[in-house]
């Protein structure tokens, strides 16, 4: 099976052929692999320290934390992008979503992207 052509939306096997296909397309561009880009500085390459938090911590299920108001989502590959399955069955490729604070460092960032 390839995960590249367009699925049938009407067949009565789409919801089992677009799970196959986004497990597959999981395990071809949705994993994280470290490279130079990873690493900022001789002592992150020593230390192995990814600046992208590669591995991440594996959560066995998703939980709100009422005292820090933080949503922990399940996590069973320290190495898989974040992801949403809807977009990377949809369009067939990776991303990394991230949620981005409008105040903060990333989202000032985002908005001088965006603006210029
Ligand atoms: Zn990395």
């Amino acid at each position: 099976m390839h995960a590249t052509r367009p699925l049938d939306p009407y067949s009565i096997k789409f919801c089992k052929d677009f799970t196959q296909d986004v497990y597959l397309l999981t395990n071809v561009c949705n994993i994280h692999v470290c490279n130079f880009t990873c690493y900022q500085n001789n002592e992150d390459i020593l230390s192995k320290h990814c600046k992208y938090g590669s591995p991440t911590e594996l959560i066995s299920q998703t939980d709100f934390d009422v005292e820090t108001k933080l949503l922990h989502i399940c996590r069973t590959n320290q190495w898989l992008n974040n992801a949403n399955l809807w977009i990377l069955g949809l369009c067939k490729c990776n991303h990394d979503l991230k949620l981005i604070d409008a105040l903060g460092k990333d989202g000032k960032a985002l908005a001088y992207y965006i603006i210029n």
